[in-house]
């Protein structure tokens, strides 16, 4: 049975979610070996090769420095996906908790959650380790979200504590939320992946993260946050 709202956690996505990028592709270009890590990354969020066999290998090819991860929460804040700062303000004046579960790198992600105003202990990704010099050397190599399962496990985590969630996502390890019994939003405004179109509970195609809205919400918090209007029209916009 799919979970019903209302939810007391929202758990988002962070690349090609809130944000237009993918953070590891950008890191890669600019290292000047992005064709190799996009075909990474592209096999990965198939689905053709668990997450944790490419991780390390990613970025041992590109080596972030310590000054590259600043340069990337530029990146991120300035391509925030459409609607990411009104769907976060909803949710936090609803009373939802919301959380970033992401893959990426801690420091930026956690730029995106500040521009959200998530608080920063609400945020899950993975932190580098760094030389004196700022140097690359290596992820904290405990991190649940370096590997499969991951994400689920966080999710896990938070319905143990909330009682139940929905996520919203577009990638193959989002759909782990999904089995780990949070309702499955698949957000396509940025990049379509079959298998999550075809998985998930719902699969929004968007351009606006507001178009996610009346599959979080009961009708009764759509009224409340006086949102009738707002809903219709990222629903006329995605038409
Ligand atoms: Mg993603």
């Amino acid at each position: 049975v799919t979970p019903q709202p209302p939810f007391r956690v929202v758990i988002l996505d962070c690349d090609s979610t809130l944000t237009r990028i993918e953070g590891i592709d950008e890191l890669a270009r600019l290292h000047g070996v992005e064709g190799e890590i996009a075909e990474l990354t592209a096999a990965a969020m198939r689905g053709d090769v668990p997450i944790e066999s490419i991780y390390g290998r990613r970025l041992e090819m590109i080596r972030p420095r310590r000054k590259d991860l600043e340069w990337l929460a530029s990146r991120y804040t300035e391509t925030l996906v459409e609607g990411a700062s009104d769907l976060v303000r909803i949710l936090q004046a609803l009373r939802k908790n919301v959380h970033i579960v992401s893959g990426g790198l801690l420091h930026p992600v956690a730029k995106v959650a500040a521009a959200l105003s998530i608080p920063a202990a609400n945020v899950h990704a993975v932190n580098l380790v760094f030389g004196d010099d700022g140097s690359y050397a290596g992820f904290v190599a405990d991190s649940p979200l370096t590997r499969s399962g991951g994400k689920g496990d966080i999710c896990a985590a938070l319905i143990r504590v909330y009682g139940n969630a929905a996520a919203v996502g577009d990638g193959i390890t989002d759909l782990e939320m999904q089995a780990a019994g949070a309702r499955m939003i698949g957000f396509g405004g940025v990049a379509v992946r079959p298998i999550v179109r075809q998985r998930a509970d719902v699969f929004v195609e968007a351009p606006s993260l507001l178009a996610v809205l009346p599959h979080l919400l009961t009708a009764g918090e759509i009224a409340e946050a006086g949102l009738d209007s707002t809903v219709q029209r990222a629903h006329t916009s995605s038409a």
